[in-house]
């Protein structure tokens, strides 16, 4: 995990820290250790696993891929969402003056 309690504070793990300096699980509330590895992203760990199953609500997967999805936009497929959007933008103008002529 990459945020956790020390001293009733939220602190984020960055290599600057120590190994062990009073860090809190904030679900467990038990011991965490700093873990950085040969990669500069630090990160906090539990000392020994209990089974907490404590996950950051954000947590960076440099494994995973990135979700881009290569989809073909042509021309048409643009020029038909255009014209339903002019259409949509056509009929309000629409209904302002026929209201305001009466
Ligand atoms: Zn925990």
């Amino acid at each position: 995990m990459f945020n956790c309690i020390q001293h009733n504070t939220i602190i984020q793990a960055n290599t600057d820290l120590l190994q062990r300096d009073d860090y809190q699980c904030p679900s467990c509330h038990r011991e965490l250790v700093l873990k950085s590895g040969n990669k500069k992203q630090a990160y906090f760990s539990h000392e020994i696993d209990q089974g907490c199953k404590h996950r950051d609500p954000k947590r960076p997967n440099p494994k995973a891929k990135p979700k881009i999805k290569h989809t073909t936009i042509n021309k048409a497929d643009i020029m038909l969402t255009f014209e339903k959007l002019l259409d949509q933008i056509l009929s309000l103008a629409d209904d302002g003056r026929g209201q305001s002529n009466g």
